[in-house]
């Protein structure tokens, strides 16, 4: 879409829109390209309009959804969302691997989410500060100086956000998770290489083989323990919780 609005622009070199340009000087080429632009200009708008409106339509069995919650709010201002279009950038490839998922979403509330049959959460938490140590049949304890962990027997994946981190590696860190979580692999993830390798940094890039592995069990149902959103909200208020004003 906006492509096509440079294209057609710049066919007609001219500053068409500026008013202070003196229109008697275009030539009737350009005056007949600024009438198609603007044709072309209403009609993609009306274009967008209908495919925001089949989007609504849509099933939600048709979305890909993945969860982001922060009770906490271990992320500044702003953090979160910029996060949130990093992590649908990594998840663009899987989902759109086949036509079984029409769209791909990341939501983020920081105090509330329902993934349901395939879909995944993660939690963002201060450095040194677990939820997942409190999910069911955990058989080892979290270790803390990690950038996050998961427990995937249980469906419990945290990440850390410690002071220097960026949207675009915090979002990497908590797909690493998600794929020990989806794939339901300790450190034998690790050698896959690509984001799921055991150190990541910013450039670290997705692989072929991570879009492989996480598009072959998009699709299986997986459970994800959200028993943890509640213990925090409520914990933050408790005087006698361990999440009390962290
Ligand atoms: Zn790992």
């Amino acid at each position: 879409m906006v492509a096509s609005h440079g294209s057609l622009r710049d066919a007609c070199a001219t500053p068409q829109f500026d008013h202070s340009y003196d229109g008697a000087v275009l030539s009737d080429r350009c005056r007949h390209g600024s009438l198609i632009f603007r044709m072309f200009r209403h009609w993609f708008v009306l274009l967008g309009l209908s495919f925001m409106m089949m989007e609504k339509g849509g099933g939600m069995g048709s979305t890909y959804r993945t969860f982001m919650v922060d009770p906490l709010g271990a992320l500044r201002p702003g953090l979160g969302n910029a996060i949130q279009s990093q992590l649908a950038v990594l998840f663009s490839p899987i989902v759109g691997s086949d036509n079984f998922f029409e769209n791909n979403w990341v939501f983020f509330n920081p105090a509330a989410a329902a993934p349901v049959m395939h879909e995944l959460l993660v939690y963002f938490m201060p450095p040194r500060v677990s939820i997942v140590k409190h999910a069911p049949n955990l058989n080892q304890q979290p270790d803390l100086s990690k950038d996050g962990n998961t427990a995937y027997g249980s469906g419990a994946s945290e990440v850390y956000v410690k002071g220097n981190y960026d949207a675009v590696l915090l979002a990497k860190l908590a797909f690493h998770e998600l794929m020990h979580n989806r794939l339901k692999l300790d450190n034998h993830l690790h050698a896959q290489g690509g984001l799921a390798a055991e150190s990541i940094t910013g450039s670290t890039q997705l692989s072929s083989r991570n879009i492989k592995s996480m598009a072959a069990v998009l699709r299986n149902p997986i459970t994800q323990w959200i028993g943890g959103i509640t213990m925090l909200n409520n914990g933050r208020h408790d005087p006698m919780s361990e999440y009390y004003k962290i």
